[in-house]
């Protein structure tokens, strides 16, 4: 579904991916862990258009995406969790969740992915009147999930879900995302958090300084000595 071929990216001088190779296939849940500053939310950015590679190429169902704007690469189907959920924090849930359907014209559809939302997360549904800005981490981080659900994506990006949140609701924010990779939705997910992202994910990459030092099976980076040493803290 999504191939990153030798992909180079960055921020002035900074290299932030050298030549990152990486593949989704549609159906699984893939993760990418690593270290603070190690190129996750770049990888993403760079996927979602809001950079574009130095080198290297970006192939999406069979097209490439690499030299698109991010607004096109969202009506192709790929929808992005950012870090940090930035919400709209004066708007209320309901309203966060229409921009998500930006791209829908038709209001039938609109209401059904907004019914979806409310199913799925049905703390949403009694705080669809409420500021986004007073909503809890947990509750904010599945608003911006379901904002991006809105555009109906078959891929969807995550960076960082689990970012400041209690692990219980960690735990919850986990098994929402399993459910909706269930219901169909492809799922790329970056995470500080290995341990967890590894325990839902089909397979994993570990990037080191913007380099992909790892590639496997879930299950064997769990337990490989190099991951649990490094980053399962074990
Ligand atoms: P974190 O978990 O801390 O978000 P990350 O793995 O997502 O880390 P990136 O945010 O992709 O890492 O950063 C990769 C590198 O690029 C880091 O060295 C970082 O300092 C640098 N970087 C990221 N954003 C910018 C920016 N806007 N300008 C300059 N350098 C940046």
């Amino acid at each position: 579904m999504l191939q990153l071929e030798q992909i180079s990216a960055g921020y002035g001088n900074i290299l932030a991916l050298k030549e990152v190779t990486l593949s989704v296939q549609q159906g699984e849940i893939v993760t990418v862990v690593g270290a603070n500053g190690a190129g996750k939310t770049t990888t993403l950015k760079t996927i979602a258009g809001l950079m574009h590679p130095r080198q290297g190429s970006i192939t999406y169902e069979g097209q490439p995406i690499d030299n698109l704007p991010a607004e096109k690469i969202a009506t192709l189907g790929i929808a992005m969790v950012p870090e940090g959920r930035r919400l709209f924090p004066d708007m209320t849930v309901y309203e966060n969740l229409l921009i998500g359907a930006f791209n829908q014209k038709d209001k039938a559809k609109v209401k059904q992915s907004i019914e979806r939302c409310y199913h799925l997360f049905p703390k949403l549904a009694e705080r669809q009147g409420q500021l986004a800005a007073t909503l809890s981490g947990g509750e904010q981080q599945m608003a911006a999930i379901a904002r991006a659900l809105m555009a109906q994506p078959r891929l969807l990006l995550l960076d960082e879900p689990s970012l400041g949140l209690a692990p219980i609701l960690v735990k919850t924010v986990f098994h929402l995302i399993q459910e909706i990779n269930r219901q169909g939705v492809t799922v790329l997910l970056v995470e500080q958090n290995s341990n967890m992202a590894l325990k839902i994910a089909n397979r994993g990459y570990v990037l080191e300084n913007g380099v992909t030092v790892m590639s496997d099976s879930a299950q064997a980076l769990l337990k490989s000595d190099v991951v649990r040493a490094s980053y399962l803290g074990e």
